[in-house]
């Protein structure tokens, strides 16, 4: 065990719907009669709590991007926990954009921010795409898993009890618990705890709540965790059973759990998508003993067949100059727009639009006759009246524009070079910062002018 002023990342739950329900999942989705979706207030007074915390302050679900709130949420956090440097969102298109977040991830979060700032863990799905720009501006390090991939979650709902494991055996399996010495402590609705499971168990069977979540909690050190620890026996973590595929949407778990789920009403349970833990779930070694415990690549947290962060539609508009703002977006549908004046433009991107992941938050201008933008861009909300192509381009702020006139894909991260300058002009180009640009460069088989 330790002090969660030792983790690397805190979270905060601000909810427990998904659009999963994955089998032994940390927050026990589709378990709970109803889901629950964290106060503004409340959400605020926890990351307000964690003023001095070193590293990152995740915003976690269930499936954050289902809380109606979550771009206030997102807008919050970024304000009052931000980077150390302000990372650049998405810009570029990219037909890889996982590949393109583990590389953001290592640069901005991992290099130049040294793990500060705030996190967002979401499932990359449809509110992901709608959400898209504000993502990008709030959370420098992005943990993204569709489950629809080979992850192997380990059963949660056991008891150590029921596997006969003696209380002499138990502790240092407990105090070695994988979960709360690799991730996090988290704040809920119910108040702060030292284990982000622990957390999830006091929201399911209804219990005591958490500590007060005022200034300085997570400065408690493992002696203070106290009562919070009687949730252990309750989980299987620390034990050693074996994983199943997140996708089965199938629950693991011991006689104790299993009634404890029917007295909560589980509608898991009803559906009979919870199985009591069979000797075929027993194993030597523990999940986290694996090399490969939980999923074997980031790469594979989108999976190749999930088109949600794709475009949904195109709409070519031909317009005179000056045009407008209204009369144009009369006519252009919920997605994306090519506006332009004259000739219609040609690129690769227009080309093979539907295979690209664009930033519905930046403007993509092809020379001073036509851009391609979405609907949804923040730069478009409450603005009206007439705009010639240069007027229009600008008013999106200088980060949010990508000239695609003479844009050319190359296989190499789109933002390299950019990082690579950002790094030496801001004063910021560590030997560490440095041995990161030469490792994303060569991963695509590059070097990068430093
Ligand atoms: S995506 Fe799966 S693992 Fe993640 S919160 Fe939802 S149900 Fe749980
Ligand atoms: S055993 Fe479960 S509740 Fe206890 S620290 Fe580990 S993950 Fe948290």
């Amino acid at each position: 065990m330790r002090s969660p002023k030792e983790m690397r990342i805190i979270q905060i739950d601000i909810t427990n719907a998904c659009i999963h329900a994955c089998s032994n999942c940390t927050r026990f989705c589709g378990n709970h009669k109803k889901p629950f979706f964290m106060e503004e207030d409340a959400f605020k007074k926890a990351v307000d709590s964690l003023e001095g915390f070193p590293r990152t302050i995740g915003v976690m679900g269930g499936e954050p991007t289902l809380h109606p709130k979550f771009e206030v949420f997102a807008r919050y956090i970024a304000e009052k926990h931000p980077p150390t440097y302000k990372h650049n969102p998405a810009r570029w298109p990219v037909r890889n954009f996982i590949r393109y977040m583990w590389d953001k991830n290592y640069f901005w979060h991992e290099s130049m921010n040294t793990r500060h700032g705030p996190g967002f863990w979401g499932g990359g799905g449809q509110k992901y795409y709608e959400y898209f720009e504000t993502i990008q501006d709030a959370f420098p390090y992005q943990l993204i898993n569709d489950h629809k991939n080979n992850a192997m979650h380990q059963p949660l709902l056991v008891s150590r009890k029921d596997l006969g494991i003696t209380d002499e055996e138990w502790l240092p399996l407990r105090d070695a618990c994988w979960i709360q010495n690799m991730w996090s402590a988290t704040a809920t609705p119910k108040g702060a705890f030292f284990c982000e499971v622990a957390g999830a168990l006091d929201m399911l069977f209804d219990g005591p709540g958490g500590w007060p979540v005022e200034p300085g909690w997570w400065k408690r050190e493992p002696e203070e965790f106290g009562e919070q620890l009687k949730w252990c026996e309750l989980c299987g973590a620390a034990l050693r059973t074996k994983g199943r595929l997140s996708s089965e949407e199938i629950d693991d778990v011991s006689p104790t759990l299993y009634e404890m789920l029917e007295k909560a009403g589980s509608p898991k349970l009803r559906q009979g998508r919870v199985a009591l833990l069979g000797d075929d779930k027993l194993s030597e070694t523990n999940l986290q003993d694996k090399k490969n415990w939980y999923i074997d690549s980031y790469m594979e947290r989108i999976s190749a067949e999930n088109k949600s962060l794709f475009p949904r539609e195109l709409k070519k508009l031909q317009t005179a100059e000056p045009f407008d703002l209204a009369g144009l977006l009369a006519g252009a549908g919920s997605d994306w727009v090519l506006a332009y004046a004259g000739e219609e433009p040609r690129s690769a991107v227009l080309e093979d639009i539907y295979n690209y992941v664009l930033n519905p938050g930046v403007v993509y201008p092809f020379g001073g006759r036509a851009a391609l933008f979405n609907v949804r861009a923040s730069a478009l909300r409450g603005v009206s009246g007439s705009f010639d192509f240069a007027g229009f381009t600008r008013l999106w702020p200088d980060g949010k524009r990508a000239e695609l006139t003479n844009w050319a894909e190359e296989d190499v991260n789109p933002d390299l070079e950019y990082w690579a300058a950002f790094a030496k002009e801001s004063g910021a180009l560590t030997e560490q910062v440095r041995a990161a640009l030469n490792k994303i460069a060569s991963d695509y088989g590059r070097t990068v002018e430093i």
